[in-house]
């Protein structure tokens, strides 16, 4: 065999075995395996590129590629592993991006997730300005079921936003971005707080989550993420998906930090009734007086879904909403 390399089949020691409906061969998987595309976008540690298996039936995927150095370096190891058992956590909701498989080599580590083609939803909030209460409420009862699910798996998102919600090629939604998720064990399940540190000592809290969606709890000092941080951070997804832009905006991280506290923001002409009374329920600055965020009063996620929002007359259209029509 000199003179040429290894096929994918010798290298994993499958020689005569046939690619399963995923593409793939044998159980380790690696780069040859895959044939690279366009890169579909680049974050702070790590490159998203869209791959095809080189084995039919030729199955696609989004391949994430971490760098080791950098995320060392930067010290980002907790956030990696965070994101692979979230997912791995998660795994059987369709309204959650699959984790397929994690391997690595010397240099990096493979995250292969579920391809999702329709890319961001603020991609088709940009391109047709806003959305219809239609699509908003068929966006937003999708997201609601993933994170409903998450919730229920003890998982807090904590930085919900159109960015980090994708489409697939039907146009069905995909939460990803789990990084900065909170995993919270068993005991911590029933209020949906993570627990104190048991040597008594403060918690650390380090801002996380995107300025524009983050809730005033996290702003304030001393209150940690709950599960309601995820029903403020659904409020402001309601509220751009209609307005086309979200609820806080300023020059500042200072001056966006000050009117989120101060719940300064103002509905544009024409908010559909029902989406403003459920936007109002959810941003409340009390994480507890907020829509769904005090566990005492049972799942949050049902008492979002009884919203009239969802329950209210629309007009039937002829066609599904699978894509955004505007308003
Ligand atoms: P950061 O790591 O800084 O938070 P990020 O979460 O956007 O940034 P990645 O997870 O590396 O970083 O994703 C980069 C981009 O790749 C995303 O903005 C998204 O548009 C695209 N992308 C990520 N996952 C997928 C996927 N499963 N399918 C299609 N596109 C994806």
């Amino acid at each position: 065999r000199r003179g040429r390399p290894l096929t994918v089949e010798e290298r994993q020691g499958c020689i005569g075995m046939t690619p399963n409906a995923m593409g793939v061969v044998g159980n380790r998987r690696s780069t040859e395996d895959f044939e690279f595309g366009e890169v579909l976008g680049e974050g702070s540690y790590s490159t998203v590129t869209h791959v095809t298996t080189v084995h039919p039936p030729y199955r696609q995927y989004a391949l994430k590629v971490l760098d080791k150095e950098h995320i060392k370096r930067e010290r980002k190891t907790k956030y990696v592993l965070i994101e692979r058992d979230t997912l791995k956590a998660l795994d059987g909701h369709p309204g959650i991006v699959k984790l397929w498989w994690t391997f690595q080599d010397e240099w990096s580590l493979y995250y292969v997730l579920e391809f999702a083609e329709n890319g961001e939803l603020l991609k088709w909030i940009k391109k047709y300005g806003s959305f219809d209460l239609r699509s908003a409420r068929y966006y937003l009862a999708q997201i609601l079921s993933a994170v409903g699910f998450m919730h229920d798996k003890g998982v807090i998102h904590r930085d919900l936003k159109p960015e980090n919600i994708l489409l697939d090629r039907n146009m069905r939604v995909k939460v990803t971005d789990f990084g900065t998720a909170k995993l919270l064990k068993k005991e911590e399940m029933a209020d949906g707080h993570p627990l104190d540190d048991p040597m008594g000592r403060p918690r650390t809290r380090s801002f996380v989550g995107t300025p524009e969606y983050v809730s005033p709890e996290i702003l304030s000092e001393g209150r940690e993420s709950s599960f309601s941080s995820d029903f403020w951070a659904l409020g402001c997804v309601l509220f751009q998906m209609l307005a086309g832009r979200p609820p806080f905006q300023a020059r500042t991280e200072y001056l966006m930090f000050q009117k989120i506290i101060n719940l300064q923001y103002e509905f544009p002409l024409g908010f559909p009734a029902d989406a403003k009374d459920l936007v109002e329920k959810l941003l409340v600055v009390d994480p507890k007086a907020r829509l769904g965020g005090d566990p005492a009063n049972g799942n949050g996620i049902e008492q979002v879904k009884n919203h009239p929002f969802f329950t209210s007359h629309i007009a039937p259209s002829s066609s599904p909403p699978v894509s955004p029509t505007r308003t």
